[in-house]
């Protein structure tokens, strides 16, 4: 850009020439980065090893689960490492509506999990996806794993006029290559949780049944992927990959869910010593799971070096952006919830977020960058120099300059925004026609608030306020009468932000006694 620059001036065109002096970029797709997101499904923040370490611990307030992550924690030694990536709507297909479309769940078409209950919940066609725009700028384009961001029709492609799955609703999906938006290479599902025997839909449409641990099985064709077995990608173009793992996941209860070695490390542990947040309750059935959790996530971490090491051996490292993030959380007995998500507690909300570009980002933790699901879009095309390319109708930012630089002039948020949606209007047959927005929060750097309202006359019925700082493990709910400013600072915020995404809470003023919209 700069030699271009001077370029343009040398030639005496002056500034306004700017934008003409960008189009010859002589074989532009050969410098531009490739990019692998992995995200794994129920990956909390809390469950990486690094941050036990010197450099890391100083950044956070919690005390990490006794993990091993071996690859993740060399992996964070090379990458900005965000303490505060938050999951807004913290549940499987919202999230990825978001990261997908750049745009929250009132806008991505996806305020629900999607199923065949909720014909209203379902990725938009019409949208551009992230996945859109870097196949547009000259990327190959591939999905691995779970998508979970479609309401399944009947496409089965080995039983036409069928659905992929018999039992009802149906989870399960098969996504058609007029949906796939940009993915020229797809290897996935919708949702399915036998974790030992997946099963996947290629390109053509053909099913595989592997039979093997689905984060391993679906590092081994990323690797084959990269080193272009089959001749599956166009080596001159650069690459966009998705990886959506789903374990860690539901259910962890047997060596059908994980993988024995990983198990191994945490089976002889008193559960006393794996839960060890202070607000975990180990006397809960579901404590039972926390080897298994444990032993899920240090799977995934191996399944993600495997990718890291082929692109090692391959060359390709250097000019590759890696994120690793995931879904959302898990609260595996924190708080005293079976729910494992979509909660506004930090187990559930706070995600990793860890970017590694070498050379091109210098390794450090960035403490202050609040990031929402809908900025992970605009930032990862940012970060691939496709900045220009951001749809306009995307309701994230583009954070990448701060990722580059953490001096750049570039506003920082004031927290993210919480969204938990049910269920609204049914029809006769029992088919979800609306949801009704049944809490929102908004998270700060500091604190933690939720309002939840009654279905008929949406009225305040419960509310959450945490002191992240001084209760880290959210152990007191605050009351809001007792903190009016507090939560008058915090309602400001959440107004605000409610307002510029025109969420339904904004349009219908709800809680507006408490919430300055119009301010
Ligand atoms: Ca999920």
């Amino acid at each position: 850009m700069i030699r271009q620059l001077n370029y343009c001036l040398a030639g005496g065109l002056g500034l306004l020439s700017l934008q003409a002096c960008k189009a010859p970029q002589p074989d532009a797709t050969a410098q531009q980065p490739n990019v692998i997101y992995v995200f794994p499904d129920q990956f909390r923040n809390h469950a990486l090893g690094f941050w036990g370490q010197d450099g890391f611990r100083q950044k956070i307030n919690f005390r990490n689960d006794p993990v091993h992550t071996p690859f993740l924690d060399d992996f964070a030694h090379e990458s900005v490492v965000l303490t505060s990536a938050m999951s807004n709507c913290p549940l499987s297909s919202p999230h990825r509506g978001s990261l997908l479309t750049g745009m929250y769940p009132n806008k991505s078409g996806i305020p629900l999990n999607c199923n065949t209950n909720r014909p209203i919940s379902t990725l938009r066609d019409d949208l551009e996806c992230v996945s859109d725009v870097f196949s547009k700028a000259g990327y190959d384009c591939a999905y691995f794993g779970k998508l979970h961001a479609n309401f399944p029709t009947p496409n089965d492609p080995q039983n036409p006029g069928q659905y992929v799955e018999n039992q009802k609703p149906v989870w399960d999906a098969y996504t058609p290559p007029e949906k796939r938006h940009g993915f020229n290479y797809w290897y996935s599902y919708g949702t399915f949780d036998e974790h030992k025997n997946p099963h996947y839909w290629d390109t053509e449409g053909k099913r595989h049944d592997p039979h093997e641990w689905s984060p391993l099985h679906e590092a081994k064709k990323v690797v084959s992927y990269l080193k272009n077995e089959g001749n599956v990608r166009d080596p001159h173009k650069p690459f966009f990959i998705m990886v959506g793992m789903n374990p860690p996941h539901s259910p962890y209860r047997s060596l059908d869910d994980c993988m024995e070695e990983d198990f191994n490390l945490y089976k002889d542990q008193p559960l006393d010593s794996l839960l060890i947040r202070p607000n975990a309750d180990i006397t809960m059935k579901k404590a039972q799971s926390a080897p298994y959790y444990f032993a899920s996530v240090t799977g995934v971490d191996r399944a993600f070096g495997q990718i890291l090491s082929a692109l090692k051996e391959l060359g390709l490292d250097k000019n590759t952006i890696v994120v690793f993030s995931s879904d959302h959380g898990e609260t595996m007995c924190s708080q005293r919830t079976d729910d494992p998500k979509n909660s506004p507690y930090a187990e559930s909300m706070n995600v990793p977020f860890l970017v590694r570009f070498p050379d091109k980002l210098k390794p450090r933790v960035e403490d202050s960058l609040i990031l929402s699901s809908p900025d992970i879009m605009p930032t990862l095309l940012g970060l691939a120099g496709l900045g220009d390319s951001i749809p306009s109708n995307v309701q994230g930012n583009n954070y990448a300059p701060l990722f580059f630089d953490e001096k750049a002039p570039v506003e920082r948020p004031t927290g993210a925004i919480y969204i938990q949606n049910v269920d609204g209007e049914k029809d006769t047959e029992g088919k979800v026609r609306s949801y009704f927005p049944i809490s929102r929060g908004f998270k700060s750097s500091r604190y933690t608030l939720a309002l939840y309202i009654d279905r008929k006359d949406k009225k305040l019925v419960k509310s959450l306020l945490f002191d992240d700082e001084q209760d880290p493990y959210q152990l007191t709910n605050l009351p809001l009468e007792q903190h009016k400013e507090i939560v008058a600072t915090l309602c400001a915020e959440m107004g605000k932000q409610l307002k510029k995404i025109d969420d339904p809470w904004y349009q219908e003023r709800i809680l507006e006694e408490l919430i300055p919209y119009d301010e």
